[in-house]
């Protein structure tokens, strides 16, 4: 296993890590009161640069520019049309940049290459195109109202108007960093807002490129903050700011939590997108051929870090036997190493403690009687790799089945029947996403109406793309991102009543 980083990194990406750490604010780079604070290679453990610490006194500074540049004429006033080019150049700067994103994302979170660049960099340019087409489609009504009544024998006509809902502070969380950026920052500039966006202590370092990006873009200045640093303090101070708007959150539902105290002061509107516990049901007459590599992966793409990932996985007795002896053989025959190895399927977690975090669920899983038919263990080599787990013999009171692991690990279940894969699959506070495997078009229908998650996916699991609508049931969040709805997140309604 290659825990080292090549020493083939581009110019470009060596620049990136050399860069002072300073914060984008107002558009000016400044430097932060309370210095800076070291960000790792997860796969070695080793220090890959020097990042702004963002406090309380940077955030009112980032804020206030936000505010100020929320009416300005360059912001403001500019054409629709116009919005949706500097969006649309965003998303021509990120394709061009790429290669260099890509290699800094994988060093920064220890993802594989082949994830970030032919995954999520594509999903993040993917996301301002689609945006820059709805500027110039933001429109409100004319509405003919039915009460009569009006003194002097006036009557009423009515219009609403569309309006940004104002400052927003976008919030995201380390698994992939500058896809969640872009899921927030396209929408509200779509939408005319101006951002802070404050990335994850452990993965800074595209959202400071991106911003390097905005500006070549054209966007004029203080429309989007960049405040680095940590969730207790820059993160705590942005979400209980009485100037911001709305928070567009994506991270863990604990911290999901403790944003509605944070809201509460100006009761500024939230969208939470939280975490899963996601279940996949694998039928008798699945294709395995199809499913055992489409769960693979959903399952352990991004070492399992990803907020959908297939956690628990019902499959039909009749198969179960095979299925599991097939998952658990793929699983083995994965090799761990950096993210940057061409040989790597899979990198590390996004560190040591999170790692350990990973084992001692599956441990307690194992002592209570679950057991690993892959995997199960640390991996032994670099600070933070655990191997990909299939675990069997699971019941569904075990902590590792109803918490969120976040890690490789998932756990087979058998059914006998479509009723108790339902049942089982429902049993969860989560209600993120589900897949459901079979040739059954009614099995199919009847199984996505009775799951209770924001995504059912037929035969695939982990599709994403900005048209379709993504959100959480249950404690997996509140509101949509994505597609229409994904819009609307920054978008206020005013009616306009005239007596003529
Ligand atoms: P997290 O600990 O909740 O952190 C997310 C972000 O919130 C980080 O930027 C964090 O800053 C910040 N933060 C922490 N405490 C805060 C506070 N009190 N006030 C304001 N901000 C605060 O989540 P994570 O561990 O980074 O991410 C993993 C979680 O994200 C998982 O639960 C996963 O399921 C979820 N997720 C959900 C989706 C979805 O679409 N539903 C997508 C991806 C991930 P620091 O980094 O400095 O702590």
């Amino acid at each position: 296993m290659t825990v080292a980083a090549p020493d083939t990194l581009s110019t470009e990406t060596r620049a990136a890590l050399a860069a002072p750490g300073k914060l984008l604010i107002g558009g000016d780079w400044v430097d932060a009161e309370g210095g800076t604070f070291a960000t790792h290679d997860p796969a070695t453990g080793g220090v890959l640069a020097e990042v702004a610490r963002g406090g309380r006194g940077e955030v009112d500074a980032a804020v206030g520019a936000a505010k100020e540049a929320l009416g300005r004429a360059d912001w403001a006033g500019m054409t629709p049309a116009d919005r949706g080019a500097v969006l649309w150049r965003i998303a021509d700067l990120i394709e061009a940049e790429a290669d260099v994103l890509s290699e800094i994302e994988v060093l920064d979170q220890g993802k594989t290459y082949a994830t970030a660049r032919r995954g999520e960099l594509p999903g993040a340019i993917a996301q301002f195109r689609y945006y820059a087409g709805f500027a110039t489609k933001i429109h409100g009504t004319t509405i003919r109202p039915s009460i009569a009544y009006q003194p002097q024998g006036r009557q009423v006509r009515a219009h609403t108007l569309r309006e940004p809902i104002g400052v927003v502070a976008a919030i995201v969380p380390w698994n992939s960093p500058l896809l969640m950026a872009a899921m927030k920052l396209a929408p509200a500039l779509a939408a005319g807002c101006t951002l802070v966006l404050k990335p994850a202590e452990q993965t800074p370092l595209t959202a400071l490129m991106l911003g390097r990006l905005l500006e070549r873009a054209g966007l004029p200045p203080g429309v989007v903050n960049i405040v680095t640093g940590f969730g207790h303090e820059a993160g705590a101070a942005l979400a209980a700011h009485e100037d911001v708007a709305k928070v567009a959150f994506t991270g863990s539902t604990a911290t999901g939590r403790a944003l509605l105290d944070a809201a509460r002061g100006n009761l500024k509107k939230l969208t939470l997108e939280l975490g899963g516990k996601s279940p996949a049901l694998v039928l008798a007459d699945a294709d395995l051929d199809l499913a055992v590599p489409g769960l693979m992966r959903g399952i352990f793409a991004n070492s399992g870090q990803v907020c959908v990932a297939g956690a628990r996985v019902y499959v039909d007795r009749k198969i179960a036997g095979a299925f599991t002896d097939r998952l658990a053989a793929e699983a083995d025959r994965l090799r761990l190493g950096h993210g940057l190895d061409p040989a790597s399927d899979l990198g590390p977690l996004i560190g040591p403690d999170h790692a350990a975090k990973v084992a001692a669920y599956v441990e307690a899983g194992k002592r209570a009687g679950a057991e690993a038919v892959a995997g199960g263990r640390l991996a032994g080599e670099g600070p933070a790799f655990y191997r990909p787990t299939v675990l069997t013999g699971v019941r569904p009171e075990m902590a590792l089945m109803r918490e969120e692991i976040f890690g490789p690990v998932t756990a087979v279940t058998p059914f006998d029947d479509i009723d108790e894969a339902l049942a089982l699959a429902n049993d969860t506070e989560y209600g993120l996403a589900t897949s459901v495997w079979t040739e059954s078009l009614s099995a199919a229908t009847r199984a996505s109406e009775s799951l209770r998650a924001g995504t059912v996916w037929v035969n695939c699991h982990s599709y994403f793309s900005p048209e379709l609508p993504k959100g959480g049931h249950g404690i997996s969040g509140w509101g949509y991102e994505n597609g229409a709805p994904g819009l609307e997140n920054y978008l206020e309604t005013k009616t306009v009543c005239l007596s003529v």
